[in-house]
């Protein structure tokens, strides 16, 4: 039961990311809907073929963490990948379209994002290397799932060749070129629960009437659609009076640049669940360990299950499926 290409009827797109699209698909013969990522990729056959090869690993994951996989061809220049289709998309979708998400469902989130790293780690040794909310997906029924993890070397290989997009879930460690570990997915999941708690990528700016996020005081807010970032009017001073270390602003001076946010994510304390004592303490402590700049202080995601917040979360009785219905 090979899947061909022939056999699949696009419905509609269900989104576009770095070097690729995704669409709503149904598989003619047997019924099922599907979700097909078109993966554009600028290599030989004979890598294409090893890419291939490679994503058949993705046969034998199973978790109810980890989007299933029905299978992969390629389909010239284009490299297919056929899923899981999850009706109810993913969590950067959701908190765009419904606001800042509730802290127990974030809790439920970082349960499943945790247990499908595990998975992944500890039956498989795939490291993820993309966690953020466009890569968690959330269905009808309540389920919480995670893809795009890297199975394939040769495919993280030639995306890498053409990648520009955003880095910004990336790791200290990792922009300063350490190895990837198992440690940098815990840093890029912390970053992504601020960003669905709080319904706002957290390298955020207030608005500028906001006086009560003031906390977020010289820190940074991606502006779409380019990977550039605006700068509040304080740190446009800050900037002046340290002058630019070579890095040029774009739009007279109103957006800095990727390599920017990287340095700021190196060099500034990172980001909190915040106001103080909006959100559970366990809830705050979670997040703060997730985002410990040391990864050798930061935690596994194994270790990390056995958090307070994560244990409480794993009994709290929210009814995901009811919540699902709400939008
Ligand atoms: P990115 O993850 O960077 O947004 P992708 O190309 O991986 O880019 O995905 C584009 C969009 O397609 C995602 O943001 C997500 O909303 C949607 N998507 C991806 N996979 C699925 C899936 N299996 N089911 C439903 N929607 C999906
Ligand atoms: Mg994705």
């Amino acid at each position: 039961h090979d899947l061909r290409n022939e056999d699949l009827k696009d419905l509609h797109e269900l989104g576009q990311g770095n070097g690729g699209s995704v669409k709503k698909v149904e598989h003619l013969p047997t019924g099922t809907i599907m979700a097909k990522k078109i993966v554009l990729i600028d290599a030989k056959p004979s890598v294409r073929k090893q890419i291939l090869r490679e994503l058949q690993i993705m046969h034998d994951c199973h978790s109810d963490y980890i989007i299933s996989f029905y299978g992969a061809f390629i389909s010239d220049p284009n490299i297919c990948i056929c899923m899981e289709y999850m009706d109810k998309g993913s969590l950067d979708g959701i908190y765009k379209k419904i606001g800042p998400i509730d802290i127990d469902v974030v809790g439920k989130v970082a349960l499943a994002v945790l247990e499908g790293l595990t998975y992944l780690y500890d039956v498989h040794r795939i490291i993820h290397r993309d966690i953020k909310p466009s890569n968690i997906l959330f269905n009808s029924r309540g389920q919480i799932k995670i893809c795009d993890f890297g199975v394939s070397g040769e495919l993280i290989n030639s995306i890498a060749d053409t990648f520009v997009g955003t880095s910004t879930y990336m790791s200290p460690e990792r922009i300063q070129g350490a190895q990837y570990t198992v440690k940098s997915d815990v840093w890029s999941l912390g970053i992504s629960l601020i960003e669905l708690a709080l319904g706002r990528f957290p390298f955020a700016e207030s608005s500028s009437d906001d006086s009560d996020l003031s906390d977020f005081e010289g820190t940074l807010s991606p502006s779409r659609p380019h990977p550039a970032l605006s700068l509040t009017k304080e740190q446009k001073d800050k900037k002046k009076k340290r002058k630019s270390k070579g890095v040029s602003l774009q739009g007279g001076g109103m957006t800095m640049s990727i390599l920017e946010l990287l340095q700021h994510i190196v060099n500034e304390p990172a980001p909190r669940l915040t106001p103080e004592g909006r959100f559970p303490k366990e809830a705050d402590d979670f997040v703060d360990s997730c985002l410990l700049k040391d990864p050798d202080a930061r935690k596994t995601p194994k270790d990390l299950l056995k958090h307070s917040w994560i244990e409480r979360s794993r009994t709290a009785t929210i009814d995901l499926e009811a919540w699902a219905s709400t939008f």
